[in-house]
């Protein structure tokens, strides 16, 4: 399926509407419309400051918006309480470090959220976290501490984590930054695969050959705004813009 199959005749799973985001008096986010259809793999690139991470973190409100509106599913967010806890639920995140509970287990931090906001019975959530395991390839360390893992099996005991929730959208925010040459391939191949099976993934990344081989669409940001957005394949070989132009020559 490729990307215009995937998104048409349907509501986008995320909407920006005309975001605007400050932080005093400094303007992070400008105007931004985006969206993002069911099963379509959208890779945020740009350089650091651009507002990518604050981008995704409006998302499922961890920052607030001061301006437009951020459609998920076709509803807007909810403003507070149990309906914005139950909202978060639904939408996966994948950070750079600190993702899994230190002093639980890996079985038990992919199974803790499925139990008490989902409310699955322990065996349910238990045979679900075996098969996710399986899939994210550790199954072995389901009862390992997080401490005991490599930095990549943590990212995928993250993943695996996000998914046990049925996500409706995974956020991925530089996931691999902070691993090693191998764990980061790990990583992206797990990352890869979940593409592959229509995940609905927002993956912010400095790695140019995951972009350019699992995304839909490249959308590149710079000072707080969308510069441009493209399919891989253009937007790799004949990017319009002077700022993408220079931006790819910095990192390749
Ligand atoms: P990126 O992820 O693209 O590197 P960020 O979204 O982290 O960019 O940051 C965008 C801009 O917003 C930066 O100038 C950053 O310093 C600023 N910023 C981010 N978070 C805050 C905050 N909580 N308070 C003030 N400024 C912030
Ligand atoms: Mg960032």
């Amino acid at each position: 399926m490729n990307h215009a199959e995937r998104t048409s005749n349907q509501e986008p799973i995320v909407e920006f509407r005309g975001v605007w985001k400050r932080f005093g008096a400094l303007e992070v986010l400008k105007d931004i419309n985006l969206a993002v259809g069911r099963g379509e793999v959208v890779v945020i690139i740009g350089p650091s400051g651009a507002g990518k991470s604050t981008l995704c973190r409006t998302i499922n409100r961890l920052e607030i918006i001061d301006e437009g509106s951020i459609l998920v599913d076709g509803k807007p967010q909810p403003v507070e309480g149990k309906e914005l806890y139950k909202f978060r639920a639904g939408i996966g995140m994948v950070f750079q470090s600190f993702n899994l509970f230190s002093h639980k287990s890996i079985l038990d931090n992919v199974t803790l959220a499925p139990r008490k906001i989902l409310g699955q019975d322990k065996a349910r959530a238990r045979d679900n976290a075996y098969r996710l395991l399986d899939m994210v390839g550790i199954r072995s360390k389901a009862d390992a501490m997080p401490a005991q893992l490599s930095g990549g099996q943590r990212q995928r005991a993250a993943i695996a984590r996000a998914l046990a929730m049925d996500p409706k959208v995974i956020l991925f925010d530089e996931p691999t930054s902070a691993l090693d040459p191998e764990s980061t391939q790990e990583v992206l191949a797990t990352m890869q695969q979940l593409a592959g099976q229509g995940t609905t993934m927002i993956v912010v990344t400095h790695e140019m050959s995951f972009a350019r081989s699992c995304a839909d669409r490249v959308v590149f940001m710079a000072d707080g705004a969308i510069i441009e957005t493209a399919g891989p394949e253009a937007f790799f070989t004949e990017p319009e813009s002077e700022r993408a132009r220079s931006f790819l020559a910095s990192v390749r």
